[in-house]
């Protein structure tokens, strides 16, 4: 049992798009090959000796992880330093690694919701947005018998979606005329007749980020040779994807109360932290990673505090300033969840698409760099 490089990578970019990522980052995949058949998926934060060892001893092929591994651009692969070993043992062992790193963090249902979701914070907003997506309006123009199945095909693949709606289309009936010339294999009609059929023009919406899968998918499911539709940009918002996530505790809690659940949601034994102005806390604000460049943001959305990692004395002092609080959970304690969140993520997937089953699993040896002695 096995899949393409290219069927798991196509659904990690379904999930966090590659254009989502930071102008500065470096993702996609950086060793390996699209075609290459991948039987056993390795999901690390980060790609180091161990995780490296422990790829090679359980014969994965395809290692997908949060940080790059090729970061800056390499001029040269040199053996005597541990980047270049590593390159070298995933070439030598036919293992194939694929990066996922700001546009997983930014993603929708990527490594901060992973982070809310642990909190269980309601009415989650993006902290700091980054990118917006165009929307598109798409007209078809489909045979009445066929109108149901386009129908399905193109909402399925990610058009019409309205808000809290799906499946918005709106159809009319019309006469649809053309003449099959030479060497056409046309669905109906001869050649060098002009035919007119009953067609109903179909439209909706596409965020610009999926046009390409509903086109795909239009042009499958659609019984004619050559397909007509129309692209047209429309002037309203997209959807919005952004660093950081802020949203409300079930019910407020005291600090040390906060405390207590991020030590047992994230399974971290210690904390760093600056005491909030407030006595409980009830809007939190959350970065995973180094999210101190968003103290004044969360503190100008009313946070009260604010969970990331990688604190440094300044940022602290600043926090204190503003009167937010913050818990600095640590780099690999904020982001370390994402290997169970993408191994997750891909098993059902795969299931729900009836793809070929392939063994998927979480890093064992990836202990994180830090430790509190
Ligand atoms: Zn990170």
């Amino acid at each position: 049992m096995s899949l393409s490089a290219q069927q798991v990578i196509q659904l990690i970019e379904e999930l966090a798009p590659k254009k989502l990522a930071a102008d500065w980052d470096n993702v996609g995949l950086q060793v390996g090959a699209y075609d290459q058949r991948v039987s056993k998926v390795l999901v690390t934060l980060d790609v180091n000796r161990a995780v490296m060892d422990e790829a090679i001893a359980k014969e994965v092929d395809l290692i997908i992880s949060h940080h790059p591994v090729i970061f800056k651009s390499l001029s040269e692969v040199r053996f005597d330093t541990e980047i270049g070993r590593i390159i070298r043992s995933a070439i030598k062992n036919e293992i194939n690694i694929y990066v996922a790193h700001t546009n997983y963090d930014i993603a929708k249902g990527g490594l901060n919701d992973l982070l809310a979701d642990k909190l269980d914070l309601l009415d989650v907003q993006i902290l700091q947005p980054t990118f917006e997506d165009e929307v598109k309006k798409l007209v078809t123009f489909v045979p009445e018998e066929s109108i149901d199945e386009v129908r399905e095909a193109i909402t399925s693949a990610g058009a019409g979606w309205i808000g809290n709606y799906s499946d918005c289309t709106f159809q009319m009936k019309g006469v649809g005329a053309f003449k099959p010339l030479a060497d056409s294999t046309p669905y109906l009609g001869e050649e060098g007749q002009l035919e007119s059929v009953k067609e109903v023009r179909l439209e909706t919406i596409v965020p610009a980020s999926k046009l390409k899968r509903v086109i795909n998918k239009l042009n499958k499911v659609h019984p004619y040779e050559e397909v007509a539709y129309d692209i047209y940009p429309v002037e309203i918002n997209g959807e919005s994807f952004g660093l950081g996530r802020i949203g409300k505790l079930k019910a407020s809690l005291s600090f040390v109360e906060l405390i207590a659940q991020v030590k047992k949601q994230l399974g971290v034994a210690d904390l760093r932290v600056v005491e909030p102005k407030v006595d409980t806390i009830k809007k939190i604000a959350l970065c995973s990673g180094s999210g101190a460049d968003l103290i004044k943001k969360a503190a100008f959305k009313g946070a009260d505090l604010l969970l990331t990692g990688d604190l440094k004395y300044h940022d602290a002092e600043l926090a204190v300033e503003l009167g937010l609080g913050i818990i600095d959970a640590g780099h690999y304690g904020t982001e370390i969840i994402m290997q169970k969140g993408i191994v997750e993520y891909l098993k059902t997937k795969i299931q729900e698409r009836g793809l070929e089953e392939i063994e998927v699993s979480s890093a064992k040896s990836n202990k994180g760099f830090i430790q509190i002695v």
